[in-house]
C-alpha cells in the first residue's frame, strides 16, 4: 500500500456561475474554500476523487462564495468558517439563490463559526494565514498558504479591478486599506493569487498591471 500524501490545490468551477471555489488536499482529507453551488455536485466530486471533507472556510459572506457551505457542514458534520462580521448575509442569500434556482440554506444548517486572523494548520502539514480584508464586505478575509506561496484574495481584488463596496456592508475606504496592507506585506511576486472570479494571477503580475494595488 502506498500512501499519498501529496499536496493539491485545484479551482474548481462548480454550475451555474464561475466563482472559483478552492479545494485543497493531502492524502485523503480535504478542506473547501468559497464553496458555490449545489451540494450535490460537491458531493459527486469529493466522491470521485475518494476524499473526506474536513472543512470549509469562506473568503467572505456573499452567497456566490458561501451557497453550499452550510449544507455541506451538516451533512459531513465538518466546521464551516466565516468571518462573524458577514453572518448576517448567510440569512439573506435565498432569494439570490432563487435566481440560479438553487436550494435554499435552511434555518436548521449548521451555522458559521468566526475566524479572524492568526495561522492555523487546515490538514497535516498545510498552515494557512488568515488575513481580514473588509471593504468588499465587513468580514472579508484573505488566506495565504506560506509554504506553497499560495493567496486566495477572494473579491477584495481582481486581475485589473476592484472588489464592489456598494453592497450592503461595502465600505471604499476599508477595501482600499485592505489593498494597501496587502501590498505591504511585500509577497513574493511569484506567489500566486486566486481571485473569487475569473483567471488566476501571481502578485507580480498585479503590481504591473492592477492600478489599484499599490
Ligand atoms: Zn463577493
Amino acid at each position: 500500500m502506498q500512501k499519498n500524501n501529496e499536496v493539491k490545490f485545484e479551482i474548481l468551477h462548480m454550475p451555474p456561475m464561475n466563482t472559483n471555489s478552492v479545494l485543497v488536499s493531502v492524502g485523503t482529507d480535504a478542506v473547501i474554500f468559497d464553496p458555490w453551488g449545489k451540494v450535490t455536485d460537491w458531493e459527486r466530486v469529493l466522491l470521485k476523487r475518494k476524499l473526506k471533507l474536513r472543512a470549509i472556510y469562506a473568503t467572505h459572506g456573499h452567497p456566490d462564495h458561501i451557497s453550499a457551505a452550510p449544507a455541506l457542514a451538516s451533512m459531513f458534520d465538518v466546521d464551516w468558517f466565516l468571518n462573524t462580521n458577514d453572518n448576517f448575509m448567510v440569512g439573506n442569500a435565498n432569494d439570490f439563490l432563487d435566481m440560479f434556482e438553487l436550494p435554499h440554506i435552511q434555518d436548521g444548517y449548521k451555522k458559521p463559526i468566526d475566524i479572524s486572523k492568526g495561522t492555523i494548520e487546515v490538514l497535516p502539514g498545510i498552515d494557512m494565514e488568515i488575513m481580514e480584508s473588509p471593504g468588499h464586505t465587513p468580514g472579508g478575509l484573505m488566506f495565504y498558504f506560506p509554504k506553497y506561496k499560495i493567496l486566495l484574495i477572494g473579491d477584495t481584488l481582481f486581475q485589473e479591478s476592484i472588489g464592489r463596496y456598494d453592497m450592503p456592508g461595502g465600505n471604499k475606504d476599508k477595501l482600499f486599506e485592505s489593498i494597501s496592507n496587502l501590498y505591504k506585506k511585500n509577497l513574493s511576486d511569484g506567489t500566486w493569487v486566486v481571485h473569487g472570479h475569473g483567471m488566476e494571477t501571481s502578485i507580480g503580475w498585479l503590481k504591473k498591471n492592477n492600478q489599484f494595488f499599490k
